[in-house]
């Protein structure tokens, strides 16, 4: 096998069971590696580290095992069960009114590269390294036999997700069993998710219990849930009883999507209203008509260099929610972004606050829910930060 030696000192994360190898932390590679393959790490005195997928990048080893073990069937079958049994373990497996969850949560399931999320019978796999993709075959058939009945399809999701230069040719289609209409129950509400066409795997499902908490804020208020998506806080605040609610999305399959799942959820549809416009633009002007704003934009962030740019959008629309909601009024506000920190995004409300000059209290502290577990020693697994703001 081919391996992977490291500067000295540069072993300390991994000791830590921090599972990337950047780049700048190798000495040397010894013997042949493409993309994808499975390496070695030792220390410069040859110690053993861990074994990993290697890829060309700014992360060049993504650790799978930080023990020395055969990476055969028996090795990927474990970890699937293994995640498996936690989401048993959380009641996420044949709970009365979910069907949605994420079953492998990348390194906070210690499988680096991989995302696994399961609707109602299909599993929708996203691969984010060659090595993960490599491993397809051997990982389906892991699904297969450790969701067994349960299990009706199988979708990959991973022609967007995969290094473009590798050599591998990915292709969204199903890998077992065939399209199904789609409908999720998610606390007893009902989603059509569209895993073919839609952003991500399809559906946010890391938003359902601060979704849930909307609800209770929701009786007889007048409510915005700008960035959208599938409408999944709006369906919360319909079911919470709100007087008014407005999505808001520039994608207009986006809005169609709300509105669909709207009708799905509600007979009489006419408390909700959506609009397929810009964000910052409908943000302008939206005067007090807003009792609850929630504000859950995408990743403005994708990449350390672009910090600061995107820390001015999240300061941008929080200021104009601060500035035009109601007295009295309750904002939801998020980042899903992995390179902005809780303490950046704090920071970032905190200024908004400050320029509108109200008065601003945090009522709750939010993050991902526990199906997106955070490895503990991989801290950019937290990537959802979320704080509900009471404004005088
Ligand atoms: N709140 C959603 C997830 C939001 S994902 C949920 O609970 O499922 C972010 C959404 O923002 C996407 O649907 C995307 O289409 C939308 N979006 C991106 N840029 C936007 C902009 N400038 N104005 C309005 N919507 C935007």
């Amino acid at each position: 096998m081919t391996t992977v030696i490291l500067k000295s000192g540069k072993d300390q994360p991994l000791l830590r069971f921090h599972p990337w190898v950047f780049s700048g932390a190798i000495k040397k590679i010894k013997g042949e590696v493409k993309e994808g393959d499975v390496v070695a790490v030792y220390d410069n005195k040859e110690t053993f580290l861990g074994l990993g997928h290697y890829q060309i990048g700014s992360i060049t080893v993504r650790i799978i095992s930080f023990t020395e073990v055969e990476i055969n069937y028996e090795f990927w079958k474990n970890k699937i069960q293994k995640a498996y049994d936690l989401r048993k373990q959380m009641g996420y497996i044949d709970a009365e009114n979910n069907n949605v969850f994420r079953l492998v949560h990348a390194e906070g399931d210690n499988l680096p590269g991989l995302i696994i999320d399961f609707y109602n019978g299909t599993a929708v796999m996203q691969f984010h390294s060659v090595g993960m993709f490599l491993a397809k075959d051997l990982l389906v058939q892991a699904l297969k036999e450790t969701l067994d009945n349960k299990l009706e399809a199988i979708y990959d999701k991973s022609e967007k997700t995969l290094p473009f230069k590798a050599d591998i040719q990915p292709k969204n289609g199903y890998l077992f069993g065939e399209k199904s209409n789609g409908i999720v129950t998610e606390y007893g509400h009902k989603f059509k998710i569209n895993w073919e066409e839609g952003q991500k795997t399809g559906f946010f499902v890391d938003q359902r219990e601060n979704r849930k908490l909307l609800a209770n804020y929701s009786k007889d208020k007048s409510v915005l849930n700008v960035f959208g998506y599938t409408g999944g806080f709006s369906v919360y605040a319909m079911a919470g009883g709100a007087k008014e609610i407005h999505s808001v999305d520039s994608s207009e399959k986006a809005i169609k999507l709300t509105d669909e799942n709207i009708a799905l959820n509600f007979d009489d549809t006419s408390r909700h209203k959506s609009f397929a416009v810009d964000a910052f633009e409908f943000l302008k002007d939206i005067d007090n008509k807003y009792d609850v704003i929630v504000l859950d934009p995408p990743a403005f962030a994708k990449h350390r260099n672009v910090l600061h740019k995107a820390l001015q959008g999240y300061k941008r629309i929080n200021t104009r929610a601060f500035e035009q909601i109601k007295p009295g009024g309750i904002l939801f506000t998020f980042s899903c972004s992995q390179v902005v920190s809780k303490e950046n995004f704090r920071n970032i409300v905190f200024t908004a606050a400050a320029i509108s000059g109200r008065k601003v209290r945090i009522l709750h502290q939010l993050t991902q829910p526990t199906d997106h577990a955070i490895n503990i020693y991989h801290p950019e697994s937290e990537y959802l930060k979320g704080l509900v703001l009471h404004v005088e």
